[in-house]
């Protein structure tokens, strides 16, 4: 069967298609065949260099032998105990080797259960209610971070089913903009956290600037307002330690998805031990799973991991630095003035002459010319998240010579769709 007719088949079962919105495109999306280092292959007989890479976990490309071995190793010797095992205990001090802030950490399974914890714990830890959260961040599907979303869930903003109530709790101020912060903190002594994607991923791919992080930093210090950095797409990505490295900025606490789990699900949260002592059962913060710690995403996190070394990381900013350069000339060359964004092995053009700095400034985009620009890559047998709304990925399975060949479909690409 093609993808076209799964889709309609799917359409009966699944709603909208899919089993996550992000993954939605018109006419419909291909269904995956298989995946081997950066190469993704359809049902339909093609391939295509893939810069979404399940949208985010997979530094290492898809179906990397290490980690395919340790992970079928492991399932023979079972999937799930119900009890600690030595692997988490591994996967723990890897990250905290990693990650100076950190000294403990809770394993849960996706960003989502991390953030969501976050919030408990530093609600709990300050004895006040509220969320401060940046327009357009994403930080998963639960209930009290659904405002102003970034990703899939920028396109249904206000989801039915959320209690006013919940939400009120939520405050939402734009990225970059130290002044609106200052003014939300000074007019309400109720902020538990300001949660933060140190790098907005769920609107393209949007840089602090210089000071900002750190200006988070001092504001919230001195308002007894604890720091969150959702590190689910830049942990492990953007440095060992991620944001945190890479920016010289502590946060006081820190959730992971994606990477940490090497493409099997997964999520935690880390922190000091004065605030993860709290969480159930050391304290009384409560936070429980089945499938905490499971046996085999833990094992994929540590081969994963144990991979991620400072040489690797140099050559995945390199490519990173390839790619960028390389679109940066196109546009240069076709005198075209897009917004091209990005860092390490991340990036983002956006079809506007606008800097993007923020939400307001991202929605400048032109979404019609992305579109055109992302069915004409898929044409050339290039795969990037369908929405401007997504950030690109390159691994470390991506050779030079599909780079190359990426920017030959990008330039082609981009003077079909302008
Ligand atoms: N936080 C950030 C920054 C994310 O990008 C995402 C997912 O894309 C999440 C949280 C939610 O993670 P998950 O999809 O694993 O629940």
């Amino acid at each position: 069967m093609i993808s076209d007719d799964l889709f309609k088949e799917a359409l009966k079962v699944l709603p909208g298609g899919v089993s996550s919105p992000v993954r939605k495109f018109e006419p419909h999306p291909f269904f995956a065949k298989k995946g081997e280092g950066c190469i993704l292959y359809d049902v339909d007989g093609n391939r295509y260099i893939d810069y979404c890479l399940a949208y985010g976990p997979l530094i290492l490309g898809h179906a990397p032998e290490k980690i395919t071995s340790a992970v079928c190793e492991q399932i023979k010797k079972g999937s799930a105990y119900g009890t600690p095992t030595k692997a988490e205990l591994e996967l723990a001090k890897l990250v905290i080797e990693r990650v100076p802030s950190a000294e403990m950490i809770r394993f849960v399974n996706s960003g989502t259960e991390a953030t969501m914890a976050a919030i408990r714990l530093a609600r709990a830890f300050t004895g006040k209610d509220k969320i401060l959260k940046f327009e357009g961040a994403y930080h998963g599907a639960h209930d009290y971070v659904l405002v102003k979303p970034g990703s899939g869930a920028a396109a249904a903003p206000d989801s039915p089913g959320i209690p006013q109530d919940t939400t009120r709790n939520t405050i939402s101020a734009p990225f970059n903009d130290e002044e609106a912060v200052a003014s939300i903190i000074e007019e309400d002594d109720n902020i538990a956290a300001i949660l933060v994607e140190p790098v907005m991923a769920n609107i393209g791919c949007i840089e602090p600037e210089d000071g900002y992080l750190k200006f988070l930093r001092k504001i919230t210090s001195e308002n007894g307002i604890l720091l969150i950095f959702d590190e689910v797409i830049t942990g492990f990505r953007i440095a060992p330690g991620g944001a945190q490295e890479y920016y010289n900025i502590t946060a006081d606490l820190v959730t992971y998805g994606k990477i940490i789990g090497g493409g099997f699900p997964m999520g935690a949260l880390a922190g000091p031990r004065r605030l993860m002592e709290h969480i159930s059962p050391a304290g009384d913060v409560y936070q429980a799973g089945t499938f905490n710690g499971n046996p085999v995403s833990v094992t994929a996190g540590i081969t994963t991991l144990k991979e991620l070394t400072d040489d690797l990381y140099k050559e995945l900013n390199k490519k990173g630095e390839i790619i960028r350069k390389g679109i940066k000339d196109i546009l240069e060359d076709n005198n075209l003035e897009f917004y091209l964004a990005g860092l390490s092995s991340m990036f983002q053009i956006y079809f506007t002459q606008e800097k993007v700095k923020d939400y307001t400034s991202a929605k400048t985009a032109n979404l019609e010319i992305f579109k055109k620009y992302f069915h004409s890559l898929l044409k050339g047998g290039v795969f990037v998240p369908p929405s401007q709304f997504e950030c690109c990925f390159i691994s470390a399975a991506h050779r030079k010579e599909d780079l190359n060949m990426t920017l030959e479909v990008v330039e082609e690409s981009i003077k079909r769709a302008v």
